[in-house]
């Protein structure tokens, strides 16, 4: 039989892999051609600390780091004279353009670019920069999502600076911008974007830590920021094959393939050798992060075939926001340069190992000179005192998460990551948190309650917390399988969606733990001052709190059926889909929380809701209407062609006189071809429900719900036909093609 186009341009492909060579770039070198090392040109294109203090006179300096401590607005003249020296330094590296960098409620990245260029008095043209343009910039802001927050008579809004991220310049083939991330508020002053809720839960954790701390006598700490490390995985496929399916292109995942005979159940990827071309593709993202001041560390081969992961040293959490956004960016650009399509969906191929976000988060003591200065609180000490304050902050975390657990899921919950969560290599959609074996043995026994005859330090001792920074960094009781594990010195945030931007679920993980420690601090007031002592109370208090949050600890398979039974004996949230877990974020709890801690009002709480149920519904839409017409303009159209070939044979055969083995295969063929047609028409019927639905929630649920179901149905059958029609007019890239071939 003859090639379909579809199936010509899949072979081609093919082909053409075997020319593929690695893609060399030119690594910044000295004068005499000898390669730079990385600290010598890290940071290259980012106005940093280090700059700040070189290209700014002292007393502005000052100003303005404590501007970035404080968090007050930069007055008009310190904004002068940093423009200015920004913009000498911009102009010096080449720039032509300036914009502010923000985050829309659109998961990526938003900018609008202006030149320096400007006319002076005499008409003569020269380069400007003020202030002000630093400070402020508003762009149109009706095009983006406000989840109905923006009526019309306050349709502007605008970007302002958040000189705790230091500006950056973005290069490209012909030129280079300098970007100054922002905020981006509406004139009443309400978050339009994902950064300013971040920025706001910070400076509530920090303030509620304080107090925390405050109450058991380390009054010397002003500050405690939290600390996020982002480990980003992806997939990389060819970008040809990419191309040649409209549901990648579309939707950021395949609609519809057939599972490969090898999957990941060799484990020969994870840690495997990296192939040559991903290598190069590796190295020269680094190299542009590196320029960028991202401080990539590790890189490794995941799971899956064709799945990787980079990672960075972790930095405060608004900055590693700003980070994972820029190392996206740079991921997608680079690909392309390497002939790669980088794939950062949740679940690219259905069968075969999601990815995910992991957020490894804690909070270090920081800006305040005190002894503590620099320590991260997630970590156990050496004295019973040090002990007794890691037991009593990861109560806190433990009251926040047990608490606020809906909230959480909330956070992570995206169509995307539906496809991930529960899917028997990622974290369940019930939130839980996994201590280890060590601490785990240990809040135990403090619930049981420890000799009464005890002070609080000699029961600490006892109780073997000493004994736990060795232990701890010994990793081999991992859980990999819980959402919210702790990891020796920190918690590993494992449900957020790898495609997904951090701030939200950071933002709202910030606001539960600060609400847990505002709970403890409140307890810790109640009881006074007693007999025994501070330690004695603290220990009391930790003890009340782990008896209080038991449901939410657990230790074993995450991914087993009997988990999902025992977290509803339990009582905790195990909301599957994204529409139910998105209504957490409007319940009277989340609405006071969120409001009391004034993170955000709630005004801006809805829209939040808004904007995400609203996406939820854009993107299966545009997923059906995808799927739609892969299957009618080329899935059944492979099917007939073949089923017209098949047939011309037998009746060829048939002329002859002769049997026609064809004759199953038609039969297989046409019994398929119907079942499709007629899920094909089942989907439009669930489309038909979706259109007759009063509000957005419903439409959302019943996508969730009925479309989901036979869309899965409609794939199944396709994934069955793509097993029986021939190779040579089915018109998609193959798993087996896209995922092996290197
Ligand atoms: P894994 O085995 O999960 O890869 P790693 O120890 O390599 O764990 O750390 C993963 C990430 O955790 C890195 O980005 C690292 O910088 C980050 N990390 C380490 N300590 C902290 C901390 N105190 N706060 C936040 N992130 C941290
Ligand atoms: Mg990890």
């Amino acid at each position: 039989m003859t090639l379909g186009s579809g199936a010509q341009a899949r072979f081609r492909v093919i082909g053409e892999l075997n020319s593929r060579a690695p893609r060399k770039f030119d690594p910044p070198r000295d004068e005499q051609g000898k390669r730079l090392r990385v600290s010598e040109f890290y940071g290259i294109n980012t106005f940093d600390i280090q700059k700040m203090r070189e290209k700014l006179p002292k007393d502005i300096y000052l100003k303005l780091i404590s501007t970035i401590e404080t968090g007050k607005k930069l007055d008009r003249e310190v904004a002068n004279i940093v423009a200015n020296a920004i913009k000498e330094w911009a102009l010096f590296r080449g720039v032509t353009h300036f914009c502010h960098w923000f985050q829309p409620q659109t998961g990526s990245t938003a900018e609008k670019h202006d030149a320096f260029i400007s006319f002076d008095d005499n008409a003569g043209t020269l380069e400007k920069f003020s202030g002000s343009q630093l400070i402020q910039s508003e762009p149109d802001a009706s095009s983006f999502p406000s989840g109905g927050m923006r009526t019309t008579f306050e349709a502007r809004g605008y970007t302002a600076w958040d000189p705790s991220s230091p500006v950056f310049i973005v290069e490209h083939a012909n030129g280079k911008t300098l970007c100054i991330p922002s905020v981006f508020i509406s004139y009443h002053g309400h978050a339009l974007d994902e950064k300013t809720g971040l920025l706001r839960s910070m400076e509530v954790l920090s303030q509620k830590a304080c107090e925390l701390l405050h109450a058991i006598g380390d009054t010397g700490i002003k500050r405690v920021v939290p600390t996020l490390g982002i480990e980003q995985e992806y997939f990389l496929i060819d970008r040809a094959f990419h191309n040649l399916r409209p549901d990648l292109v579309m939707t950021g995942r395949s609609l519809v393939g057939g599972q490969p005979p090898k999957g990941q159940q060799l484990e020969d990827h994870y840690f495997g050798s990296i192939p040559a071309r991903v290598q190069a593709f590796m190295s020269e993202v680094e190299y542009d992060l590196y320029k960028l001041g991202v401080p990539v560390k590790t890189r490794h081969n995941e799971v899956a075939p064709s799945q990787f992961e980079t990672a960075p040293i972790f930095e405060e959490a608004n900055i590693s926001t700003d980070h994972n956004q820029l190392t996206m960016e740079v991921l997608r650009k680079v690909a392309l340069r390497h002939n790669f399509s980088v794939l950062l969906h949740e679940k690219p191929f259905a069968g075969i190992n999601g990815s995910g976000k992991h957020n490894n988060w804690s909070m270090m003591v920081t800006g305040s000179g005190s002894e503590l200065e620099g320590d991260n609180l997630l970590d156990p000490g050496r004295t019973p005192r040090q002990n007794l304050r890691f037991l009593l902050v990861l109560s806190g975390v433990l009251m926040g998460v047990h608490k606020h657990a809906g909230l959480l899921r909330a956070g992570i919950a995206s169509s995307g990551n539906d496809h991930r969560l529960g899917a028997n290599e990622a974290p369940p959609a019930i939130i839980s948190v996994f201590l280890g074996d060590l601490l785990n043995r240990i809040l135990d026994e403090l619930e049981k309650g420890t000799d009464s005859h005890l002070s609080a330090e000699a029961a600490v001792l006892q109780l073997g917390v000493g004994k736990l920074p060795e232990v701890m960094k010994d990793n081999t009781d991992r859980n990999r399988t819980s959402p919210f594990a702790f990891t020796g010195n920190k918690f590993e945030f494992r449900a957020v969606g790898s495609s997904a931007s951090t701030a939200f679920p950071i933002t709202l993980l910030n606001a539960a733990v600060a609400d847990g420690f505002s709970e403890l601090t409140q307890a810790l007031k109640k009881k006074g001052k007693p007999a025994k002592g501070m330690e004695a109370v603290v220990l009391e208090v930790v003890k009340d709190a782990i008896r209080e949050t038991k449901s939410i600890r657990f230790e074993g398979n995450n991914y087993s059926e009997e988990w999902v039974a025992e977290a509803a004996r339990r009582g905790l949230p195990n909301l599957r889909k994204t529409p139910e877990a998105l209504a957490e974020i409007v319940t009277s709890k989340s609405k006071s929380l969120l409001t009391g801690l004034e993170i955000f009002s709630e005004a801006e709480l809805v829209s939040r809701f808004h904007v995400r149920i609203e996406r939820y519904i854009k993107n299966l839409m545009i997923e059906v209407d995808t799927l739609r017409s892969m299957v009618d303009t080329q899935i059944l159209p492979a099917c007939f062609a073949y089923h017209g070939s098949l047939a011309q044979g037998a009746a060829a055969a048939k002329g002859l006189g002769m049997q026609a083995p064809q004759t199953e295969m038609m039969n297989r063929l046409f019994q398929l071809i119907t079942t499709l047609q007629s899920k094909r028409s089942m989907l439009e019927a669930a489309l038909q429900k979706v259109e007759g639905t009063a509000s957005e929630v419903e439409k959302a649920q019943v996508l969730a719900a009925d479309v989901s179901r036979v869309m899965a149905e409609v794939r199944s059958t396709c994934d069955e036909l793509e097993s029986v029609v021939s190779d040579e007019v089915w018109p998609l890239p193959k798993y087996r093609e896209m995922l092996f071939l290197s």
